[in-house]
């Protein structure tokens, strides 16, 4: 049996700032990073816009305490301020320690780290390299876990925790994983596991995120009878390139660029008349829908009527877009061979973020319930909920959320593991377990393909739980999911084999979106109220005296139950959110 002192689950950024925290607190600790993919690969990479903290290098009037307010504002005064006041006192911090890790940012005339405006913060405070900030921040990121020499398992499929005393205080003792060069199948045991394994995009039919976010991490979570925090809030990104659903960074409003509709109108006067195009994602998504449901909407033959709206960036001229936003130039270009300095871009809104997750403490341990804690499980990063971004996350909050809660829970878990003993494991049983599970699918005679059965699902949730909700609507994606999940068993697969064996991969994959679909659907049904990225067209006003409270969704294969638990209010008592 495979044995560390902590496995992390996920390589991304959160996972590989941990990795490295837990490494700087004590050298000694035998740390283990696995990955579904190549750590670099990790959709960290993909981030474009980037990261926020109150340096004051462009705007010196900003604070901390500035960057607490419109985090929480942002949040639609859902997030825990605790959390909050964390996250943005250590964000310079842990900036300065990227750029002394080798991180290269994008820098003012002065030779500070450059700062760019993005939506919902009230100053200029997102750093950023370029357009490709998470490829830089990454990468240094990999490189350095070679250097405190840490163990990376890429490309092991993780496919459930150990989960002891299950009912008393539920105690992880490690995860049982597949290889996906020649599935091979392990048990690790360890002394704490963290999960760091990103968002779950995939559960919807257009998102910006790679093809391995799909909620691994959180239907393991489920699966294991513990709870998943607000998962009703699933952020749609306003400017996903129309057709495809790719992102287009916010980066691009910052720097200046306009929404119009069919009329050419700037419409965002009519939502947002201050902020505008830099008004949050939830409102400008909102707003986007709603200029296409009243016909305002454009057609790829210009005419009005359509499924889109445009992203205008040509006043901003060729220079400043090829040297501040060259990537998305280039995306628009590769995909719709659309030159963004003299035409506009196609946009509408794409399934982007997941403001829920598996609930955490502030240390980063997972929750058991509302009051009590598990034992030897930790999460940060986009699969947790802390919560910092509560109903609406703020653009460039999330790289830095990464940052701040890896390196905090890795310092937890370096301080948690030297109390602990190695857990022990029934290794063959769990080996058999998941030899079944692989068997078992490899036999199954269905008549339906994988990917038309996930279509269906994300069609589902698309339909039924999209940026409008209504009860109706919620109830028939309800039934729905349920009909569908029976039909799992009918999937097949062509290939029988051990290696590679890519399709096994996506079947174990599709599991985990149907579990995580479920969830959401059902904490979205109980929340009849419209707070943030939920809003409940039956419900439109936000209900602070019934819902002013986190969901807990507790899954089990017969159904969602649902518990709440307090938000925590330390500095800003809620406010009507006006932009
Ligand atoms: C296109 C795009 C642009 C973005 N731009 C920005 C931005 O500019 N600023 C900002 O703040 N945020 C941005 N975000 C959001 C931000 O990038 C993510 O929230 C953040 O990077 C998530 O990091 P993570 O470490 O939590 O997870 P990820 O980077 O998603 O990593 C997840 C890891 O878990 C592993 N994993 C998952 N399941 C399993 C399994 N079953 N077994 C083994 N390994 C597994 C994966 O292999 C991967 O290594 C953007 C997101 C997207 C999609």
């Amino acid at each position: 049996m495979l044995e560390h002192d902590v496995v992390i689950v996920g390589g991304g950024l959160a996972g590989c700032r941990a990795a490295l925290e837990i490494k700087r607190v004590n050298s000694n600790l035998d740390v283990a990073i696995i990955a579904k993919t190549h750590p670099i690969r990790s959709h960290s990479v993909a981030a474009q816009g980037g990261i926020a903290a109150s340096l004051k290098n462009v705007d010196p009037q900003d604070s901390w305490q500035a960057h607490a307010f419109d985090t929480v504002k942002g949040s639609d005064y859902l997030a825990d301020q605790d959390a909050v006041a964390y996250l943005t006192q250590e964000a310079p911090e842990v900036i300065i320690e990227l750029e002394h890790m080798g991180v290269l940012f994008s820098r003012l005339e002065d030779g500070r780290i450059a700062q760019r405006a993005f939506g919902g913060h009230s100053y200029r405070r997102t750093c950023y390299a370029a357009d490709k900030t998470g490829h830089a921040i990454l990468h240094e990121l990999v490189n350095n876990l070679r250097r405190y020499g840490v163990k990376v398992y890429q490309e092991w499929y993780v496919l459930d925790l150990i989960v002891a005393n299950q009912g008393k205080t539920p105690d992880i003792h490690g995860v049982v994983m597949y290889h996906i060069h020649d599935g091979q199948i392990a048990v690790v045991r360890a002394k704490a596991v963290m999960f760091a394994t990103g968002g779950y995009g995939r559960v919807f039919n257009t998102t910006s995120n790679d093809f391995a976010s799909t909620g691994d991490g959180l239907a393991m979570v489920a699966r294991a009878g513990l709870p998943l925090e607000d998962m009703e809030f699933v952020q749609f990104h306003p400017t996903g390139l129309y057709p495809v659903g790719v992102l287009v960074s916010e980066a691009v409003r910052g720097e200046g660029a306009y929404l119009r509709n069919s009329e050419g109108e700037r419409f965002m006067a009519r939502y947002a008349p201050q902020q505008m195009e830099l008004a949050p994602r939830d409102i400008t998504s909102r707003a986007i829908v709603m200029e296409i449901r009243a016909g305002r909407g454009i057609n790829p033959d210009g005419t009005s009527g359509g499924p889109y709206v445009h992203l205008d960036l040509t006043h901003l001229g060729r220079e400043k877009i090829m040297s501040r936003l060259p990537f998305c130039w280039e995306e628009a270009h590769r995909l719709l061979g659309i030159d963004a300095a003299v035409q506009p871009i196609p946009v509408r809104p794409t399934v982007h973020y997941c403001m829920g997750g598996i609930p955490v403490n502030t240390d980063g341990r997972v929750r058991a319930n509302a009051s009590q804690l598990t034992e030897g499980f930790f999460a940060a990063g986009e699969c947790a909920c802390v919560s910092v971004h509560g109903a609406n996350r703020l653009g460039s909050n999330s790289l830095l959320e990464c940052v701040v809660y890896g390196r905090r829970v890795g310092r937890a878990i370096a301080h948690y593991v030297a109390h602990r003993t190695m857990p022990p494991v029934a290794e063959k049983e769990h080996i058999q377990k998941a030899t079944d599970l692989i068997q078992n699918l490899l036999a199954q005679r269905g008549d339906m393909r994988i990917h038309q059965l996930r279509q269906k699902v994300q069609d589902c949730m698309t339909e039924y739980c999209g940026v409008f909700r209504t009860a109706l609507l919620i109830e028939k994606g309800i039934q729905e999911i349920q009909n569908l999940k029976a039909q799992y068993e009918r999937i097949y697969l062509d290939d029988k084999g051990n290696y590679w064996n890519q399709e096994l991969i996506e079947a174990l994959e599709l599991r985990n979106i149907i579990i995580v679909g479920e969830v959401i659907l059902h904490s979205a049904y109980h929340r009849r109220e419209s707070r943030g990225a939920h809003y409940r067209e039956d419900f439109p006003l936000r209900d602070d005296q019934n819902f002013l409270k986190h969901t807990l969704a507790y899954y089990s294969p017969t159904g969602v139950t649902i518990e709440y638990m307090p938000v925590v209010i330390t500095m800003f008592e809620p406010q009507e959110r006006k932009y």
